[in-house]
């Protein structure tokens, strides 16, 4: 498939396609992670043809080994921070740690990721004069000061803080793409992705839908950060993945951004217990120190989403939450975790 992504554009399709959408040659970079791989799922099922780029550092092939050798699907090993040349017609841009663990283990890197790696994607987009969507982020509201969030808010964020690797490269991410879009007539799109959740979570990655489930999957303490009295809006990946393809399908000219969210609002208490319920576990609640700058309350105003793109979250928590417990309880059968 190397060859038939540089080779042609305009090359016949090999496969019918469903839902009438024409079949495109797609670039998801972060494809190995937990949203990228239900999205590259979600596009070969259209009967596109996806080149999955990552560098591995928090994805996994595993998350990919059900296409593996699927004729439509390529993988390549790379770094974003470094250019990329190759010949496609869309350009997902998700690679990224996502996980506060995971962006502040090497967090020069994940400035790069975001800042660097958008340049390399933009430049990319500019050349195939082709159309690229950003994965930003609830994080670019900071802690914030107004609620819920939507976006014509612009944000409280800490500068100089341990999460402003990933919320000022974001937010800079974002700056280029609306700059890039201004000084070269790109066709770009910015999704603000909220706290997205289900299988092919990371296991380790200290989020706290999975840190959750696993704990009361092992009947361990529950850790809860603070007084567990700041409050999430998690949305199941399924719905998010419907949600960045339709603002992908928008016509020329509608950037976004968009928040992609579930207005469903609760505290991590509140989670904590839904979890232990739904598990039957015995586990109890721990309480650990707060991590720095945590955002009190997140939840997204989604109303532009439901006026632009007819797009509302369907899959309730509950619902979400069994499909994630179903994943994690059949990864634990086989693998040992240590939080
Ligand atoms: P993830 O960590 O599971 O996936 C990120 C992927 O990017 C991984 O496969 C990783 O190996 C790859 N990657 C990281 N740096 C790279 C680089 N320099 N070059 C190539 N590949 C690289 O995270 P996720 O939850 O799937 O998040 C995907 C995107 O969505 C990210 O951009 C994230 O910022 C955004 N997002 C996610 C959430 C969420 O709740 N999951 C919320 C807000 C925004
Ligand atoms: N959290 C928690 N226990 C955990 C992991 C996270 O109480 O084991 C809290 C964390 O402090 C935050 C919320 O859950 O208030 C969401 O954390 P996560 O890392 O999943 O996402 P983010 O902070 O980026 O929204």
């Amino acid at each position: 498939m190397a060859d038939r992504l540089r080779v042609s554009r305009q090359r016949k399709p090999l496969v019918m396609f469903r839902k009438s959408v024409s079949p495109q040659r797609i670039l998801v970079t972060g494809g190995a992670g937990f949203v990228g791989s239900h999205l590259i799922d979600c596009l070969i099922d259209q009967g596109h043809e996806v080149l999955c780029v990552d560098n591995l550092v928090t994805g996994s092939m595993r998350n990919l080994e059900h296409i593996h050798g699927h004729p439509r699907f390529m993988f390549m090993h790379h770094d974003i921070c470094l250019p990329l040349d190759v010949e496609v017609d869309q350009i997902y841009n998700l690679a990224c740690p996502a996980s506060p663990i995971h962006y502040q283990r090497d967090p020069v890197q994940t400035t790069k990721t975001c800042v660097l790696g958008a340049i390399n994607m933009l430049e990319l987009a500019r050349r195939l004069n082709c159309r690229i969507l950003q994965a930003s982020t609830s994080e670019v509201y900071g802690d914030p000061s107004v609620h819920p969030q939507s976006e014509s808010y612009w944000g409280n964020v800490n500068p100089v803080g341990v999460r402003s690797c990933y919320d000022e490269g974001k937010r800079c991410a974002e700056t280029l793409f609306f700059d890039y879009h201004r000084q070269f007539g790109l066709d770009i799109k910015v999704v603000r992705v909220f706290n997205a959740y289900g299988p092919r979570m990371h296991l380790a990655d200290g989020r706290v839908v999975s840190n959750f489930i696993i704990q009361a999957l092992q009947n361990r303490a529950i850790s809860i950060y603070g007084d567990g009295t700041q409050t999430r809006s998690f949305c199941f990946v399924d719905d998010l993945v419907a949600g960045m393809m339709r603002l992908m399908e928008t016509e020329r000219g509608f950037t976004g951004p968009v928040n992609i969210g579930n207005p469903n609002e609760l505290t991590i208490i509140q989670l904590a217990k839904a979890i232990i319920e739904l598990t039957g576990s015995r586990s109890e609640l721990m309480y650990r120190p707060l991590p720095c700058d945590d955002p009190s309350r997140r939840k997204p105003d989604i109303s532009l989403a439901q006026s632009k793109l007819c797009w509302s979250p369907s899959i309730e928590l509950r619902e979400g939450l069994r499909r994630s417990i179903e994943y994690f309880r059949s990864v634990l059968a086989v693998e040992q975790v240590v939080q």
